[in-house]
């Protein structure tokens, strides 16, 4: 008697629990469907990969959200394939307001190819911006930026990760206050006790933001990725001007050449000490964290925790 009126009580309340009605599956808000994705025009572009911005609209009637949106140039399915989908399985690790905000998933013919949906940055990248904006753009600015990538690096290293592709291409703007890191297509995972992340392959290395060792012996620290920042840090002083362009730079130093020339000379100028130049009107305090960031090995570099000391003192 009594559970049978407990029972009536508990399907007034809540009839589904009692009259076997399953409530509605909650969607995965991380999987977005196919069908609802529009593309409205190309963000970028790489060697595999191109960026499109999307609205997301399974309502109907361009009420949905806007999105970056990531695939590959080619659908053919193989190592392309594989590195977008450590690309996805990175950024889904990561939270950080100085990181690219990972949204999910698209699945395409099966599951065969999969797209990647970030937020979407209408400013786009620094490269992109700073040219542009340069007469808006304070000194002051331009270092926040650079203590914002530091406290994404920072982070990014605290979860064991080694960037590789740290450029101002590579930073999106937010807005004109916050920066934020992206493009995970190089990203390594190192373990706890491991140092470096040794490469087997490396076509299409970004060689000019590279380190000594990642040339000579495709090793990549933490220290690397400081390097490869020290580089970053030349373009934002340069607001990324044509005529700074860091590959051009280099270039125009040991001359033009091809492939395995271009990177034995470039690793002799290193050797030598040669660096890029302070950049015109950029302070002396600055550079010399740039320098800082060159010191040939590794372990003469400084690190992205006493870079943020720095910049906050910069900035105060
Ligand atoms: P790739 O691996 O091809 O270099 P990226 O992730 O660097 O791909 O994206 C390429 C370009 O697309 C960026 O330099 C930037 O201009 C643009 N882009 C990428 N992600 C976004 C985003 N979330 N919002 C706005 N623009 C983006
Ligand atoms: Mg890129």
């Amino acid at each position: 008697r009594a559970i049978v009126r407990e029972l009536d009580r508990i399907k007034e309340q809540n009839p589904s629990v009692v009259s076997g009605v399953i409530p509605l599956q909650e969607t995965d808000p991380s999987v977005f469907e196919s069908r609802f994705l529009q593309t409205i025009r190309k963000l970028g572009e790489g060697h595999f990969g191109k960026v499109e911005l999307c609205m997301y609209d399974p309502q109907g009637g361009h009420t949905g959200q806007l999105v970056a949106v990531k695939s590959l140039k080619s659908e053919r399915d193989g190592l392309e394939s594989s590195n977008l989908r450590r690309e996805v399985n990175t950024m889904r690790e990561l939270y950080h307001q100085n990181i690219v905000k990972y949204k999910g998933i698209c699945n395409e013919e099966g599951g065969r190819t999969i797209k990647l949906i970030m937020e979407y940055l209408p400013a786009g990248s620094l490269k992109e911006y700073l040219p542009r904006n340069r007469a808006n753009t304070s000194e002051h600015r331009l270092l926040l930026y650079a203590l914002q990538i530091c406290q994404g690096m920072e982070y990014l290293g605290s979860q064991n990760y080694i960037h590789r592709d740290l450029a101002a291409r590579n930073v999106l703007m937010e807005s004109e206050t916050l920066v934020k890191i992206g493009d995970f297509g190089l990203t390594k995972s190192i373990k706890d006790n491991e140092e470096y992340y040794t490469v087997r392959e490396d076509q299409d290395s970004p060689v000019y933001w590279y380190a000594p060792e990642c040339l000579i012996h495709r090793k990549f620290y933490k220290a690397s990725d400081v390097w490869s920042f020290g580089v970053t840090l030349y373009e934002l002083m340069t607001y990324c001007e044509r005529k700074s362009y860091p590959p051009d730079m280099f270039q125009n130093m040991i001359g033009r050449s091809h492939g395995q020339m271009t990177m034995a000379r470039l690793v002799k100028a290193l050797e030598e000490g040669r660096r890029l130049p302070c950049p015109p009107s950029c302070p002396d305090v600055v550079y010399t964290q740039m320098r800082r960031c060159w010191g040939y090995s590794p372990e003469d570099r400084v690190d992205f925790k006493s870079l943020i000391e720095v910049f906050e003192r910069l900035l105060s």
